[in-house]
């Protein structure tokens, strides 16, 4: 469709034609589809639900229309895209190359689950510092992973300097843009490969689904030497001659995103259920009002902070418009989450968690109600303490996930938190 993000947003990838002309997408709560052909198929192409599913399919469609991509791929969680992901590029053994400034549970597989799959990570403290990413390279690397806004810091990676820096070496980028959703930025459309989305965030936008989804650009070219899993003859994937064909002849460039689907979905079975499908599509139906109100009102809550004594840093790359990373790529704003930190002992930051009337304590974020967390010990605390340090995550460091209440009333709760705190 040629049509602007906001009409996509409630239009693309579904066609009510097809669905009793119902405009919203159905709930197709069924295990499984009856099948017409002995063979085992329909003409619509459904038999299982842990395969495909028409409401599931539908959310895929939408997002991979919204992200740019050639295929999506939905999955029962955020962790179960980013595992899928590194398994799919990685398999049989393989680095990657990421920043240690990656969300927690991430952090924590790479480091101490995926090196017993033959999988081990190499560590950059920062991924803009191109030198030190080019230097890790190796035959043996298969991505390089990011985030495109990192959390709690919004430290912003820049995407088409490492992209370049990428296929330079023959290495997919692969991009968590969990938290400015497709709204905010496009990683594909800066040459990124592969998008990884926790769906529990900003893209549904009302905390009640855990969901993730892959989105694959489509325009990698998956060499055979460094990834021959795309090359391997599959039973599962007959010519017109019933002949096994690999991925990359039977999707070119778009094996990646079809591989996740045929081998890891179906086989390892993190699936979507109908229902989260059908919750996180009415959340999209509002993602550009939500986001935008929800950025002015972080910008008006960051101002805020600066100016409250006992706050010795504010971490938000919105608050600085003129960064020429924040220019190049986030002229809608950065997105709704940030931190900072305080003149404070752990026990004035404890009062502080546990005395904010609207901002609710709890490990989530891109919620449409305001939430505040202690990353140290809640959402980091599986990253190890050279990690933590390393990255700035101290006892007396905060984050906010600002949601669409009235500004000025988080702004007020904040301040009577604070308080209390310092009382
Ligand atoms: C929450 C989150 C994840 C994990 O998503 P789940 O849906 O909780 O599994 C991954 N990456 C980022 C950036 C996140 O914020």
């Amino acid at each position: 469709m040629a049509e602007q993000f906001e009409t996509r947003r409630l239009h693309a990838g579904y066609d009510p034609a097809k669905h009793g002309h119902s405009p919203l997408v159905p709930i197709y709560q069924t295990a499984a589809f009856a099948m017409t052909d002995p063979n085992g198929a329909n003409p619509e192409g459904f038999v299982y639900s842990r395969v495909g599913n028409p409401t599931v399919e539908a959310f895929e469609n939408r997002i991979c229309d919204l992200a740019g991509g050639v295929t999506a791929t939905a999955v029962a969680s955020g962790m179960a895209a980013i595992t899928d992901t590194l398994l799919n590029v990685a398999e049989g053994g393989g680095r990657i190359i990421a920043p240690s400034n990656i969300y927690g549970a991430g952090l924590d597989e790479m480091n101490s689950l995926l090196p017993k799959f033959g999988i081990e990570t190499d560590f950059v403290q920062d991924i803009n510092d191109f030198a030190a990413v080019e230097a890790l390279i190796t035959p043996e690397t298969k991505a390089i992973y990011t985030e495109s806004v990192a959390n709690p810091s919004t430290a912003i990676a820049d995407i088409e300097g490492l992209a370049a820096l990428a296929h330079k070496h023959h290495v997919p980028l692969i991009v968590d843009n969990t938290f400015p959703t497709p709204y905010l930025f496009r990683p594909l459309e800066h040459g990124a490969d592969i998008d990884v989305y926790s769906s529990t965030k900003a893209i549904n936008g009302h905390g009640n689904v855990v969901s993730g989804i892959v989105v694959d650009g489509g325009h990698f070219d998956w060499d055979q030497a460094r990834f021959p899993q795309f090359h391997e003859k599959e039973l599962i994937l007959p010519d017109a001659e019933g002949e096994p064909q690999t991925f990359v002849e039977a999707f070119g460039n778009a094996a990646f995103g079809h591989r996740i689907r045929l081998k890891y979905v179906r086989l390892f079975g993190a699936v979507m259920s109908p229902f989260d499908a059908y919750l996180a599509l009415l959340g999209i139906d509002t993602i550009a009002e939500r986001l935008d109100k929800e950025v002015h009102n972080a910008v008006k809550v960051a101002q805020y902070l600066t100016t409250n004594p006992h706050v010795t840093a504010v971490h938000y790359a919105g608050l600085h418009p003129e960064d020429p990373l924040v220019k190049r790529y986030f002229p809608k704003g950065v997105g709704a989450i940030f931190s900072f930190e305080l003149a404070a002992t752990e026990a004035q930051v404890d009062k502080l968690l546990l005395s904010t009337k609207v901002f609710t304590y709890l490990p989530n974020v891109g919620d449409s109600r305001s939430l505040i967390v202690n990353p140290r010990r809640v959402t980091h605390r599986e990253v190890p303490v050279r990690f933590r340090d390393e990255q700035g995550l101290t006892a007396n460091l905060v984050r906010l996930s600002i949601g669409l209440e009235d500004a000025d009333d988080l702004i007020a709760d904040l301040d009577q938190a604070i308080a209390q705190a310092f009382e």
